[in-house]
């Protein structure tokens, strides 16, 4: 490809531990019916100099994200687990991990010295945790079959190491490592972002402010996409258009 590209899709985990509806450990009523809307998205732009770039959370068994990790003093409800509620969620706090509260558990692979530096990091000095997910190059971190994942020029994977768990596909690297997805861009000479996939409330709007920080234009395309939480969506779109980013 040449360095004549101005466009890019970037298609946020279309993976079948979201969108499959018989096998998806973090499914959601009908993530699976936008898969037509992404691959529409993705050959319309096709028609201008565009690249497409999929992100993919790949991590390990024994990822900081992932509530089986971790020891609770207070059992967390099998629906947890099993994701039967979407929108529940179990977070992990300073508070809880200094008394105790919760350990961490012996498959776990990161420290108490990571977990503490982790959650310093979050903005709310929290995170939340959720059933395993994604694990690395299982059936439930592959793309989700309506996509059609031909289309896609170059992977980005997130969350690959024991101890980072990014919404955004920025920063994060291609599959052999070379490249960041913002170098990416940056060597096809891009202009315009389209976002897509899941979900606007968590992975969709990291991506989309992100890529507004780096002075790329964007586009969020909503038929394109989907929610976990109502209340957090309305005001995901609200900070997205607060940040001149294009709601389409
Ligand atoms: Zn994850």
């Amino acid at each position: 490809m040449t360095k004549k590209v101005k466009q890019a899709v970037i298609v946020v985990d279309y993976q079948n531990d979201f969108a499959n509806p018989e096998a998806g450990s973090l499914y959601v009523n009908s993530w699976e019916k936008i898969a037509e809307a992404i691959n529409k998205v993705i050959l319309e732009t096709k028609s201008k100099w565009w690249i497409v770039i999929s992100s993919r959370e790949l991590h390990p068994k024994g990822h900081i994200s992932f509530a089986s990790n971790y020891i609770w003093k207070e059992p967390i409800t099998e629906s947890f687990i099993r994701w039967e509620n979407p929108g529940e969620k179990n977070f992990i706090t300073l508070e809880e991990i200094n008394s105790g509260k919760i350990q961490i558990a012996e498959k776990a692979q990161f420290d108490l010295k990571e977990l503490k530096e982790y959650i310093e990091n979050q903005e709310t000095k929290s995170d939340a945790v959720w059933p395993d997910h994604c694990v690395e190059w299982e059936f439930g971190s592959e793309f989700y079959k309506d996509f059609d994942n031909s289309l896609v020029d170059i992977e980005i994977k997130k969350g690959f190491e024991n101890n980072t768990h990014p919404y955004s596909a920025f920063g994060w690297r291609t599959l052999d490592e070379t490249r960041t997805a913002l170098e990416v861009l940056q060597d096809f000479w891009v202009k315009l972002v389209k976002i897509v996939g899941l979900a606007t409330d968590y992975c969709d709007i990291a991506t989309a402010l992100d890529a507004k920080k780096y002075g790329f234009e964007v586009e969020f395309i909503k038929e394109a996409t989907t929610w976990v939480d109502p209340e957090a969506t309305i005001n995901a779109l609200n900070k997205m258009r607060e940040k001149w980013i294009t709601i389409k």
